[in-house]
């Protein structure tokens, strides 16, 4: 990777800590990542030294604090290889990116009978609002199925998405199955009917390159806090044509031209979307976070992840009574990894692994209705990311089978 793993994990003080006298082990990353001090300092920086409202004064911190803010915004351009800055939108993050595609051009385009096609391993954030959307206006919302090894079923996308569809929206990675869906054929597919395809960047933009030009999709929606980044701060990237075509969600300050008494008109884009104060510091902090991820590249952050997961997966699928949900094999698997021990609900696992100061996520994932078509309540889920180690999987592994005799 260019630079070596204890150089690594030393850009992030967290990772230094003992939990019940135990060193830590994060691996809960798809729910939140950890800060690198480059992270943390250009916040700092931002706040002992430029802080000032973007886009309005003509003093020198107003500009300073405008410029930081923009050149953030050409960093996530560059990141998924938008055309222009232009669409791209700073949000609060993957959910309101997918609420604001829902509320803005769901609204405008679906209608009565038309179809809106998502998948069974959807997250919430990429479920609820159209399935709201679906209910307003009496749309169909239809369930693309899994195959029997948790990958998508493109037989029966390509049934499911019909002349009738108007929007087909996918996570390219799952936050549970840790498959990666074939986003870019969904798109040819979902074009070929007419439909816009929506993309759930939350697990993907992570985790391995993404270009938006490449997958030609219309919409992506992403989290700075799972990348790095601070919380509060994400994306939303969308094709220039649909951006200008398309309404405000958010009235107000910013967002505006001109404004009347009776009427307004709105500013360009990006900034016609953007009503108030942005998250000025978060940006800057998620432009500090793909600098971070930059000097690796995102090839190699993928193949350190695949390289745990070449090295893991085999052992966890080796411990009597551990059920491991997704592929089997390794090179269909990402760094998330959800399983379940015979006979112990996967909280008391999490607790046991918490006990020996490995840090994993118990729960239904914002993923009820995956649950539900795994016929389970909930799973405990390992994820990795870039500062993890081979030491860190082993201790996983141990700790299950720690956990497991604990409870026997
Ligand atoms: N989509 C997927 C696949 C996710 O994993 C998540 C977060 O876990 C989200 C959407 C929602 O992200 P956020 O809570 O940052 O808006």
């Amino acid at each position: 990777m260019g630079k070596n793993l204890n150089d690594i994990r030393a850009d992030f003080p967290i990772l230094e800590q003992q939990v019940n006298d135990e060193p830590l082990v994060y691996l809960d990353n798809a729910a939140t990542t950890q800060k690198p001090k480059a992270v943390v300092e250009a916040l700092t920086h931002y706040y002992y030294h430029d802080n000032a409202n973007v886009h309005r004064g003509v003093h020198t911190l107003a500009e300073r604090a405008t410029e930081q803010f923009e050149a953030a915004r050409e960093k996530v351009r560059a990141f998924i290889n938008a055309r222009s800055t232009k669409e791209v939108l700073f949000t609060r993050g993957t959910t309101t990116s997918l609420n604001w595609i829902a509320a803005s051009y769901g609204e405008a385009n679906v209608n009565a009978g038309d179809e809106i096609v998502i998948s069974y391993m959807e997250h919430h954030s990429n479920l609820v609002p159209w399935q709201q959307l679906a209910l307003r206006k009496q749309a169909k919302l239809k369930y693309i199925k899994l195959n029997a090894d948790g990958t998508l079923d493109m037989t029966d996308a390509a049934q499911q998405i019909t002349d009738q569809t108007k929007i087909v929206a996918i996570a390219q990675v799952s936050n549970v199955l840790g498959v990666v869906n074939p986003v870019k054929d969904l798109a040819k597919l979902a074009h070929q009917h007419g439909a816009v395809m929506v993309v759930d960047g939350a697990q993907s933009l992570p985790n391995m390159p993404v270009d938006v030009q490449a997958l030609d999709c219309d919409f992506l929606a992403f989290s700075g806090h799972k990348m790095m980044g601070p919380t509060g701060i994400g994306g939303l990237y969308a094709k220039e044509e649909l951006l200008n075509a398309m309404a405000p969600v958010e009235f107000g300050g910013e967002m505006i031209d001109f404004v009347n008494l009776f009427d307004s008109s709105w500013s360009q884009l990006p900034w016609k979307f953007e009503a108030g104060t942005p998250d000025i510091s978060g940006a800057i902090g998620l432009g500090a976070a793909i600098d971070y991820l930059n000097q690796f590249g995102m090839a190699a952050v993928h193949e350190h992840e695949q390289k745990l997961v070449d090295y893991v997966l085999p052992q966890l699928l080796a411990i009597d009574g551990l059920t491991v949900y997704g592929p089997h094999e390794p090179a269909k698997h990402t760094g998330v990894i959800a399983f379940n021990l015979d006979g112990l609900h996967p909280h008391d696992l999490a607790t046991g692994l918490d006990m020996e100061g490995v840090a994993v996520r118990a729960g239904h994932h914002c993923a009820q209705p995956l649950m539900k078509y795994l016929q389970v309540p909930a799973t405990a889920r390992a994820s990795f990311y870039i500062y993890n180690t081979k030491a860190d999987a082993d201790r996983l592994v141990e700790s299950i089978v720690a956990t497991k005799e604990f409870f026997k």
